[in-house]
């Protein structure tokens, strides 16, 4: 049962709002913050009994704290999500019609590309195809600035994917809007955005789930077909490697966006 809701819960709470989303060990150590300072029982194995109680209470305010893995790391973040509507539209108070076009037609080319990433060339050329209103180049790319900002997007190098905090609040509205073209990971089953795709037969895997599946192989073949992988295996990274915000090392940038063939 949720113990119940203390200032520790509050302060904690408030704390994740302005973050938006807390990488495991930050959330661990706001979560110590809180009960010390409001001399509240602490254990360092409760965090998530902890969140569950927040939870109860965000219920009917159609929102949550949600737990996901990052999908280049594979490290856990918990992220404050709205969950009021399940729609793009929810945005609808902060950017305009045109602005959040823009955001559904990046959307669409993130999902559809396999990799999960599309250059911001490619993103910026719909800006003269926009509805109601087309938009200058440089417009558009101060909106994808805010995306950034706002973690709806996140930018390595020139190239966009969906903010992990996006994912997470996003999560049912993708599934359903995208059904048959986006893929959900062959090892976690959860929504896979950034993955590699069997050409053979379409199976798709996040790079942390396959580069520690195929560690434990002999051959890298697919888990379902068995026909060769054809793309570069990235490395198991090592814990405190890098960060969501952080800019990922080159090598590993290129091996998720120009597979090469065996
Ligand atoms: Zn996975
Ligand atoms: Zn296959």
């Amino acid at each position: 049962m949720a113990a119940p809701m203390s200032d520790a819960h509050r302060q904690f709470l408030q704390a994740l709002m302005a973050l938006g989303i807390a990488e495991r060990a930050e959330a661990g150590r706001l979560h110590r913050q809180c009960c010390e300072r409001h001399h509240v029982y602490y254990g360092h194995d409760k965090l998530d009994d902890f969140i569950s109680t927040l939870n109860v209470q965000l219920q009917p305010l159609f929102m949550e704290i949600r737990k996901g893995l990052a999908e280049d790391s594979g490290r856990a973040y918990y992220a404050l999500v709205n969950l009021a509507e399940t729609e793009v539209t929810k945005m609808a108070s902060d950017y305009s019609e045109s602005e959040l076009e823009l955001f559904k037609k990046t959307m669409d080319l993130i999902v559809l590309s396999g990799s999960g990433f599309v250059s911001s060339t490619e993103i910026l050329n719909l800006a003269d195809q926009l509805k109601p209103k087309k938009m200058k180049k440089t417009e558009a790319e101060q909106v994808l600035q805010s995306l950034v900002q706002d973690k709806w997007l996140t930018e390595k190098e020139g190239e966009y994917t969906l903010h992990l905090r996006c994912i997470l609040e996003l999560e049912e509205y993708i599934l359903r809007h995208y059904q048959d073209s986006v893929h959900k990971c062959h090892i976690c089953h959860s929504l896979a955005i950034q993955s590699q795709v069997c050409e053979d037969c379409g199976v798709a895997m996040h790079l942390p789930c396959l580069a520690k599946y195929f560690q434990a192989q002999t051959e890298p073949r697919c888990p379902h077909c068995k026909q060769f992988w054809p793309h570069q295996i990235p490395e198991v990274s090592p814990a405190g490697s890098h960060r969501l915000s952080s800019t990922a090392k080159e090598g590993r940038r290129i091996s998720l966006t120009a597979p090469r063939r065996r």
